[in-house]
Order: C-alpha cells, then structure tokens, then sequence
C-alpha cells in the first residue's frame, strides 16, 4: 500500500496538479521551491510554499501542509481513500480517441487566429467557410498542444506514443494544416499539410482508417478517387460530393472493400500528374485492382478535364 501511494505521488508531482488547477508559481530562493496564492485559503500575499524536489507544500497563511494526497484531500474536501481512487483515476490513459477528438477540435480553433492559414486555403483554392466548416479544417501552429491536453490528463509517454509530439515535448504537428480522418464518426487519424518548408504530407503513425468520408459517399454509383484531400475538398466545393481520397494513391484492403461494396461502380481515378510518371503508374495500378475487384475503372490522369476541375 505504503508503495504504491509512493508511485501514485511519484507519477503526479504536485508541482504539475497545482499548475494543471492554475496554480500560478513563482520561485523562491532554491531551484525547486515556488511560492504563489494559496488555492485552501483567500489570501492577497502569496504563503503558499512547494518543495518540488521534496514533492510537499506548506502555506504560511493557513498552517497547512503535506504531499499531493493530503492536498487533494483539502481542495476537493474528499476522505483519504476516496482521494487516492480519484488520482488513480487520473494516471489511467485517455482513450485515443477523445485525444484525437480533443486536438482536432484545438486546431480548428486555431485555424481563425493564424492569419497564414487562411491565406495557405486560399492559395490552394478553397474559399467556402461552411465546407472548412463541415470537413473539420483546422491548423496546427506549433508549441502549445501539450499544454492543452494536460487538462485531459494525458501522459507525456501516452502522446509520445500516438505521435502527436516528439522526444522533446514539441508538437510533431507544426505549421500544418489539419484535416482529420474520422470513421464511424471518430476521429481515427489526422493529416496535416506542411504550409512552409517541412516534407508536405504527415498523417501519424497509425492505420488512416477507411476513405475520406465514405459515409456520405458510398450511395453514389459513380465515384471521383482522389489522392489528397485539398483535391478533395476543392472538388467538394465545385459541387462533385461523390469525391473521396484514399490519402495517398495506395488502397488498403479495407479502402477496395469499401469501393467494391457496390458491384458494378464506376470509379474515376483522378491522381496527380507526375513528371517521373508515378502518379499515373499508381492510377494504373488502382485501376487493375479495382477491375479485378468487379469495378469499372477509368483514369482521369492523362485527361485534359483534370486540369479543368482542378482550377477550380
Ligand atoms: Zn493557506
């Protein structure tokens, strides 16, 4: 028992509680002491003392002291057991899912404050809010994602793990524009596009789920395959909603299923055209397996109508 508070204390220093309840410090003398407000009593003079290295508060003010159990107990006013259920409660993992949800829903918000987004979208040919709306655009700055996610909890280790920042604690997504990949209506994985000098395409390191949404896709008979999803979205907005994307020009087995669920599709691969050819190999490629799969395949590469919708 005597252990395994010590690990409870351990993996939630109080320095970290405190600060994620807005504790705001300043230091005091050493290295690893801080002094603020103190959250158990009304005070204008800081007397709120925290040894971070000792992991143990004392306030001035009101007499009171003692690790982050005991100062659990005070804030929340909760009996000891109970106390050490609910920070065990805390150190579970946040499912992915809510994670994924949580930072999409930041970056969109991001997306109105950082005026180079607005004008990358616009330069990539999109314009309609509703549509930016309704994919769920947003933009991911850079430096302060963390710091957002710490009021879910989520371990350092636990984001590293998803991708979403790397060894140094930064955002992995940085001066990227996000779309996030949902199926069922979750979010499975995100995107970004680079804005500036960084490789173009990210998506984390997880499985990019099924197509861009194949919900509201899957009814029509005759489908526009795209590889990315700025093609998409500007395909969207010059009316053809029976666009989707692969993200990238390779189908999973899951993605032909999704295509093959209707016999007889008629499906236009509209791949970018590359110089060395590889978009249009790729389109050839598709184009085999979804013949073979019962479909009708039709490669909008080398048509000259591609350039057309795509100065839309
Ligand atoms: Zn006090």
């Amino acid at each position: 028992m005597t252990e395994n508070l010590e690990r409870l204390k351990q993996r939630i220093p109080l320095l970290e509680y405190l600060q994620r309840h807005n504790w705001k410090p300043c230091r005091a003398g050493s290295r690893q002491e801080f002094v603020g407000l103190c959250p158990l009593h009304q005070e204008t003079r800081p007397s709120f003392y925290v040894n971070a290295a000792k992991n143990l508060f004392y306030c001035h003010g009101c007499g009171r002291g003692g690790d982050l159990i005991r100062f659990v107990q005070l804030f929340l006013d909760l009996p000891f057991r109970q106390t050490v259920e609910l920070l065990e409660q805390e150190l579970a993992p946040t499912p992915v899912s809510r994670l994924l949800e949580e930072t999409a829903a930041f970056y969109r918000l991001q997306l109105h404050r950082h005026p180079e987004a607005g004008r990358y979208l616009e330069h990539r040919g999109l314009y309609d809010s509703s549509l930016i709306e309704e994919l769920g655009i947003g933009y991911a700055p850079g430096g302060n994602l963390r710091r957002h996610l710490a009021a879910w909890c989520s371990s350092f280790d636990q984001l590293l793990e998803i991708g979403l920042i790397n060894h140094h604690g930064c955002d992995a997504f940085c001066r990227r524009i996000i779309f996030p990949c949902r199926q069922h209506g979750q979010v499975v994985n995100l995107y970004g596009r680079s804005i500036g000098k960084s490789f173009p395409h990210r998506l984390l390191p997880r499985a990019k789920g099924g197509l861009f949404a194949w919900e509201s896709v899957s009814s029509f008979s005759t489908v526009i395959l795209v590889e990315g999803l700025f093609d998409l979205a500007v395909l969207w907005q010059a009316g053809f909603r029976n666009t989707t994307c692969a993200i990238g020009t390779q189908l999973t087995p899951a993605q032909l299923a999704q295509l093959s669920d209707q016999p007889g599709r008629s499906v236009y691969i509209a791949f970018d055209q590359d110089e060395n050819q590889a978009g249009q190999k790729a389109a050839y490629q598709v184009a085999l397996r979804l013949e073979s799969a019962g479909l009708r395949a039709h490669s909008l590469t080398t048509c000259p109508h591609l350039r057309w919708l795509r100065s839309w």
